[in-house]
C-alpha cells in the first residue's frame, strides 16, 4: 500500500447512548482523561479489580521492547479470581453458566458448581502428572466441560491450547506437536446442524501422527460409538467426576504462561500466540465491565462465539467469569432446528447483552426481518459485534431489528494478539457511528499511520498501531521471539502493526477498512475492500457482499464484486443483468466512479473462515482464473463448487 488509503465512504448517522443509559453505565467520560494523565496509573487501578495473592513491584517493565512484563513481581491464581472469591463473597448460589445444548438439553450451573467440577479436573490433571508449564491441549464441543478444562489448567498453572473442534486431524496435530502438549481434553463429539459430529476420532487420527500426546481424556457428550486405547484414554467421568473437590489454587507469577493459541491461519502456518497471567486478566475483566457494561446482579449476557477463538476465552470464560456475571452457553448453530434459534435463547433467558459477528448479523438479515420479530427481544439492553468490519447498514439492522432502536452497539476491534478489546464505543459515553469502531478505550494507544510511519490527519487512511504496549498484550509466538518480532514490530520503529487498514474521519473517529493485504490499488488509488462491501450491501436487494482486487491490463487492478441478493429477488436472466447494472451504478454513486466495480457476480454464498470471516484469497482466484489455492479452513468447501457452477450458468 503506498502513501495512504482513499478514504470513500461518508457516513454521517449517530447514535447517542439512551440518558438512562448513559446515567447507569459502568464508566464514564472521565476514563479517558484519567488514562490519558497517567497510563500506568490507569491501568494499576484496573487490577485492582482482581485479587492478588502478592502485589506487584513494577507496573510495567519495557527495557526489553518488544517483550513486556506487566505487573512485574506480582502473583494471583486465574481460577481463583473467576470462582472462589465470587464463593467467598456468598456469591456461590449466582448461576454463572445457563447452558443450551444444540438438542435442546439444558444445565444450570452455578458458581458453585463450577468450581466443584474445576477442583475436580485440577485434582485429576495433578494426579495424571501435569505440572505448572506443561501444555494441555482442548479439542471440545461448546460444552460447559470446556470452560472447566480451561480454568482447571489455569488453577494448576499449566498452560492450555484450545484447538477449535471443527479442525482436522492434521490442523490439530500440528498444534499439539508445536506446544508439545501431553494431555488432549476431548469429547465423543458434539452436536451440530442437528447431527452428533465426531471429536475423539479426529483425537485418534492426530494422536497416531503426534509424539507428544500420552493421555486423552474423553468427556461422553452424544454417547457415540468411539475406539479405545487402554493406555491412553480416560473417561471424564471416571478420572474427573470422582476426583476430590477440595483444591486450594496457588498464585502464580503475572507473567506466568496461561494459554497459548493458534490464529486461524488465513494467511501462513498459524502462529501460536502466547498470552500470560495478571495483565491478560486485568484487560479481559476491565473491558467486559466496561464495554459490555455489566452489572453482575441483573444482567445476563451472552456471546455467541466458540471457545475455540480469543473470543470464547476473553468473552465467554475468562472476562464474565472474573466479574461474577450470569451468562448463557449455547452448543450448536443459529439454524437448528429453526432460524429463529438465537432469539428463541434471547426470549427464554430473557438475555440483556447480546455480542455476535458480523457474519452471523448479515445472516439473519439475509433469512429476513419477520424471523427475529416473532420473539419477544425487550429484555436486550446493549450488542456487541467483532470479528470483522460491520458495514453500516447491517449495524442499522443490528440495531433495528435485533435492538428495537433502543440499545446501544459496540463494534469491538481486538485480534487474538491483543488478547482483549482495544478499540470500541463505551456504550454510556459514545454518540456511536454506524459501522465505527470509533476510539480506542482509555489506556490504549491507537493511531493510523501512513507508508512513513506519520501520523495521518483526520480524513486520512493507512495502517492501524498500537504505540504502546497494554496489559494483555500477546508476549511472544511461542517457540518463535524472531517471528514474533518480524511480524509485529519491524514494519514501523516502536509501534505494533496489526495488519489492519483503517481511517480517521473528520472527527478523529476510526474506521476499521479490512486486512491491509486485502486493499485494493485501482488506478493508483487505494481502495478498501471494506467499503465497497459496505456500498453494496447499503443496496436493499443484497444481503452480504464480497469484493476483490483482480489484476487488470489497464488499471492495475480491478474490482470484482461476488454479491449475494436478499431472499425474493428475482435474478434470472435479464433481471439477473439488470440488477448487477444497478449495483455498479449505486457504488458508482454512493464511493464515486473509481469504485465502480468492472464486474459483479451474483453468487448463492461466499466463502468463509471456520470464524466466519470472508476468505477474499479464493474470491481472488476465481475473480483472475486460477486453480483454488488452499481450501483446509474453509467452513463448507462445497461454496466453491457452488459459486463456480453458479458463474458458468451465467449469473
Ligand atoms: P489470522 O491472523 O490467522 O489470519 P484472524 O486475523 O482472522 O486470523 P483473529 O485474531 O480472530 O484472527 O481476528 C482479528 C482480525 O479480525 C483483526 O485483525 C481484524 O482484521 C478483524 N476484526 C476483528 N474485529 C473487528 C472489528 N470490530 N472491526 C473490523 N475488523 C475486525
Ligand atoms: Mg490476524
Amino acid at each position: 500500500m503506498s502513501e495512504t488509503l482513499e478514504n470513500l465512504l461518508n457516513e454521517t448517522r449517530q447514535f447517542p447512548p439512551p440518558a438512562e443509559f448513559a446515567a447507569a453505565a459502568n464508566v464514564t467520560e472521565g476514563a479517558y482523561a484519567e488514562a490519558r494523565q497517567d497510563r500506568l496509573a490507569f491501568w494499576e487501578r484496573q487490577a485492582r479489580r482482581l485479587s492478588w495473592a502478592k502485589d506487584w513491584d513494577q507496573v510495567l517493565d519495557w527495557t526489553n521492547p518488544p517483550f513486556a512484563k506487566w505487573f512485574v513481581g506480582g502473583q494471583l491464581n486465574v481460577a481463583y479470581n473467576c470462582l472462589d472469591r465470587h464463593i467467598e463473597a456468598g456469591r456461590g448460589d449466582k448461576v454463572a453458566i445457563h447452558w443450551e445444548g444444540e438438542p435442546g438439553d439444558t444445565r444450570t450451573i452455578t458458581y458453585a458448581d463450577l468450581h466443584r467440577s474445576v477442583c475436580q479436573a485440577a485434582n485429576a490433571l495433578t494426579d495424571l502428572g501435569v505440572t505448572a508449564g506443561d501444555r494441555v491441549a482442548i479439542y471440545m464441543p461448546m460444552i460447559p466441560e470446556a470452560a472447566v478444562a480451561m480454568l482447571a489448567c489455569a488453577r494448576i498453572g499449566a498452560t492450555h491450547s484450545v484447538v477449535f473442534g471443527g479442525f482436522s486431524a492434521d490442523a490439530l496435530s500440528g498444534r499439539v506437536d508445536d506446544a508439545n502438549a501431553k494431555v488432549v481434553i476431548t469429547a465423543d463429539g458434539g452436536f451440530r446442524r442437528g447431527k452428533p459430529s465426531g471429536l475423539k476420532a479426529i483425537v485418534d487420527e492426530a494422536a497416531a501422527k503426534s509424539s507428544s500426546i500420552e493421555k486423552v481424556i474423553v468427556v461422553r457428550r452424544t454417547g457415540q460409538d468411539v475406539d479405545w486405547d487402554d493406555s491412553r484414554d480416560l473417561w471424564w467421568h471416571d478420572v474427573v467426576e470422582t476426583a476430590s473437590a477440595e483444591h486450594t489454587a496457588q498464585p502464580f507469577d503475572s507473567e506466568h504462561p496461561l494459554f497459548i493459541l493458534y490464529t486461524s491461519g488465513t494467511t501462513a502456518k498459524p502462529k501460536g500466540i502466547l498470552h500470560t497471567t495478571g495483565g491478560y486478566l486485568t484487560q479481559a475483566s476491565y473491558t467486559h465491565h466496561a464495554v459490555f457494561d455489566l452489572k453482575p446482579d441483573s444482567d445476563v449476557y451472552w456471546c455467541t462465539a466458540d471457545i475455540g477463538w480469543v473470543t470464547g476465552h476473553s468473552y465467554i470464560v475468562y472476562g464474565p467469569l472474573s466479574n461474577g456475571a450470569t451468562q448463557v452457553m449455547y452448543e450448536g448453530t443459529p439454524d437448528t432446528p429453526h432460524r429463529g434459534r438465537f432469539w428463541e435463547l434471547i426470549q427464554k433467558y430473557k438475555i440483556t447483552i447480546l455480542y455476535t459477528a458480523p457474519t452471523a448479523i448479515r445472516t439473519f438479515m439475509k433469512w429476513g426481518d419477520d424471523i427475529p420479530a416473532g420473539f419477544d427481544l425487550s429484555s436486550l439492553r446493549l450488542l456487541g459485534s467483532v470479528g470483522e468490519p460491520i458495514n453500516p447498514e447491517a449495524w442499522m439492522w443490528y440495531r433495528e431489528h435485533i435492538g428495537g432502536d433502543r440499545c446501544p452497539i459496540v463494534d469491538t476491534w481486538w485480534q487474538t494478539e491483543t488478547g482483549a478489546i482495544m478499540i470500541s464505543p463505551l456504550p454510556g459515553v459514545t454518540a456511536s457511528k454506524p459501522g465505527s469502531a470509533m476510539r480506542p478505550l482509555p489506556g490504549i494507544a491507537a493511531d493510523v499511520v501512513d507508508d512513513q510511519a506519520q501520523s495521518v490527519p483526520d480524513g486520512g487512511g493507512g495502517y492501524l498501531v498500537l504505540r504502546e504496549p497494554w496489559p494483555s498484550m500477546l508476549r511472544t509466538i511461542w517457540g518463535d521471539d524472531e517471528r514474533f518480532k518480524e511480524t509485529y514490530w519491524s514494519r514501523f520503529q516502536d509501534m505494533y502493526f496489526a495488519g489492519d487498514g483503517a481511517k480517521k474521519d473528520a472527527d478523529g473517529d476510526l474506521w476499521l477498512l479490512g486486512r491491509v493485504d486485502d486493499v485494493m490499488l485501482v488506478s493508483g488509488h487505494n481502495i478498501s475492500t471494506t467499503e465497497v462491501e459496505s456500498a453494496l450491501v447499503s443496496h436493499p436487494k443484497v444481503a452480504e457482499a464480497a469484493v476483490v482486487g483482480a489484476t487488470d491490463p489497464t488499471t492495475g487492478q480491478a474490482i470484482v464484486a461476488f454479491t449475494i441478493p436478499r431472499g425474493g429477488v428475482d435474478t434470472d436472466g435479464e433481471a439477473g443483468e439488470a440488477l448487477i447494472q444497478e449495483l455498479r451504478n449505486h457504488v458508482a454513486k454512493t464511493l464515486g466512479p473509481i469504485a465502480k466495480p468492472r464486474q459483479i457476480m451474483l453468487v448463492p454464498e461466499l466463502p468463509k473462515t471456520r470464524s466466519g470471516k470472508i476468505m477474499r484469497r479464493l474470491l481472488r482466484d476465481v475473480a483472475e482464473n486460477r486453480s483454488l489455492g488452499d481450501v483446509t479452513t474453509l467452513q463448507d468447501s462445497t461454496v466453491m463448487d457452488l459459486i463456480s457452477s453458479g458463474l458458468q450458468s451465467g449469473k
